[in-house]
C-alpha cells in the first residue's frame, strides 16, 4: 500500500486532511489497519481506534480522532 491521502502535518502536531472526504478516507484506512491489528493481538490491551474526525481549530484542518479522546474534549458552553 504506497497510495496515501495527502494530508499536512499541522501546528498542533497531528496529520491534517484537507477535506472531510480525506479524512473519512483516512478514517476507513485507520480502522481497517487497526482491526487487522486487533486481531493479531488477543488482549487487545491499549488498542485505540480512531473512530471519527473532526476539524481543527486552529488550521482548520480535518484530524483522526478515537471517541474516547473525543468525548473528553467536547467542553459545551452553554450559556
Ligand atoms: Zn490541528
Amino acid at each position: 500500500m504506497t497510495k496515501c491521502v495527502p494530508y499536512e502535518v499541522c501546528g498542533c502536531g497531528k496529520r491534517g486532511f484537507f477535506d472531510e472526504h480525506d479524512a473519512a478516507k483516512s478514517l476507513g484506512r485507520a480502522q481497517t489497519k487497526r482491526d487487522r491489528a486487533a486481531q493479531a493481538w488477543p488482549t487487545r490491551r491499549g488498542m485505540v481506534r480512531e473512530s471519527r474526525y473532526y476539524a481543527c481549530p486552529d488550521s482548520g484542518l480535518y484530524h483522526l480522532t478515537s471517541e474516547s479522546k473525543q468525548r473528553k474534549a467536547a467542553p459545551m458552553t452553554n450559556y
